[in-house]
């Protein structure tokens, strides 16, 4: 069985499939790997670090796709997925990002080549999967991130400092949405010395914001059904949202640092900020907003943007996890090995039980069919 690592090509990637550890290890169970040259080069690894490990240089991208059994990447959007999708035929697997809730369409596009396509955004959220979870992987880079970014542009510094010129106060940070982003930019702002409180609808992310060392912030107002069944955050009526915009006001007005990261998923990001509560912040207050690329949080952020509004600077970076590339792609590499794992014999041959929860949910396309539930939900 041969599998193909090509060069991200989507504009800002950083981050490879699989890094040399991984080929190392999955070459034990008789894989075949190809790599396109250049492949790891923006994450840290080069071609030399491949062969090492094991794999082979492809000869071209034409050649790498042409013969690949197995094509893993990263980001499989866009034009990235136009070209791949152009290239693929019947028998051969594809695995990567593909924005499958919010680009359902591109489902059916594999469909229509006779690949099978595996989304990486749809595993669920099992114990059982946890290892091969790229979202939550991604998650916790991007949650560092913004609070390094944030600690970078703001005027303050994070701790308290008592020096000879006088006493520095430590700076506030408040973070909405506390899932594995939230929860990952408590635990670094709080590193770096900020005071640090954060806020969600679900009642039980109470407690892992207190095990972080962060402060709970409690509205007077109770979301209602605040998970789905698979996990995630269920979606909640405007006028829940409106309570928590103005419950959140003088919250807000506190605070040097605000970090969001409310997301829905397949949906728009729900406004946690309004245009008047960014007007109510301190200048010099810094606003990063993880959700711009669903929509934004803040109802100024402007995606990949700086927007400063009346002192108030709104950022809404996209792509996070690319700018840390490199534990980005080890972890990205562990989830998609990981995963490769479950679907590979020992003789390196592909096997996919549809009886696996983690195959049905996440295969979207097989056999010439849309064959994933949820996605063919969608689509009707
Ligand atoms: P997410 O990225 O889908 O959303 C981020 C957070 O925003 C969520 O915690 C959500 O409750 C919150 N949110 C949504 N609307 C909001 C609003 N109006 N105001 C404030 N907050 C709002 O979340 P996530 O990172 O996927 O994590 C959600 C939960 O799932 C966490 O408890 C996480 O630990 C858990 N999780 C479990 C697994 C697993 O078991 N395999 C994997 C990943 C995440």
């Amino acid at each position: 069985m041969k599998l193909g690592l090509p060069r991200e090509c989507q504009a800002g990637e950083q981050r490879v499939a699989l890094i040399p550890a991984n080929v190392a290890r999955l070459r034990k169970k008789q894989l075949e790997v190809q790599v396109e040259t250049g492949a790891g080069l923006a994450a840290g690894f080069t071609d030399e670090d491949y062969l090492k490990a094991g794999a082979s240089i492809a000869a071209s991208r034409e050649q790498l796709l042409r013969d690949a059994d197995i094509i893993t990447v990263v980001n499989c959007k866009g034009t990235q997925f136009d070209e791949l999708s152009a290239a693929l035929k019947p028998g051969q697997l594809l695995i990567g990002m593909m924005d499958p809730l919010m680009q359902p369409q591109n489902a059916r596009r594999l469909a229509d080549t006779g690949a099978t396509g595996i989304a990486l955004e749809l595993m669920p959220r099992i114990t059982r999967a946890q290892s091969m979870d790229v979202l939550s992987s991604m998650a916790t880079i991007s949650g560092y991130k913004a609070v390094v970014l944030a600690a970078y542009r703001a005027p303050r510094l994070f701790p308290m400092m008592m020096t000879a010129a006088g006493t520095l106060k430590p700076s506030r940070a408040f973070i909405m949405g506390v899932g594995v982003a939230g929860l990952q930019a408590c635990a670094t702002a709080k590193r770096l010395g900020a005071v640090v409180e954060a806020y969600d609808i679900r009642p039980a992310a109470r407690e892992q914001i207190l095990s972080v060392g962060a402060k709970p912030v409690e509205l007077d107002i109770e979301a209602e059904n605040t998970e789905t069944k698979g996990g995630y955050a269920a979606e909640q009526s405007d006028d829940f949202l409106k309570r928590q915009q103005q419950a959140m006001t003088k919250v807000l007005a506190q605070q040097d640092i605000v970090i969001t990261t409310a997301a829905i998923p397949g949906r728009k990001a729900p406004i946690l900020i309004t245009q008047a509560m960014v007007e109510g912040m301190k200048t010099g207050s810094i606003i990063i907003d993880l959700a711009a690329e669903t929509g934004g949080n803040c109802e100024l952020t402007r995606l990949d943007e700086e927007v400063v509004h009346k002192g108030v600077t709104i950022l809404g970076p996209a792509n996070l996890p690319a700018s840390a590339a490199n534990h980005a792609s080890q972890m990205y590499g562990t989830n998609v090995e990981n995963l490769l794992n479950l679907l590979l014999d020992q003789q390196g041959q592909l096997t996919l039980d549809f009886e696996d929860e983690i195959v049905r949910d996440t295969v979207v396309a097989h056999d010439h069919q849309l064959v994933n539930a949820r996605l063919r939900e969608l689509l009707h």
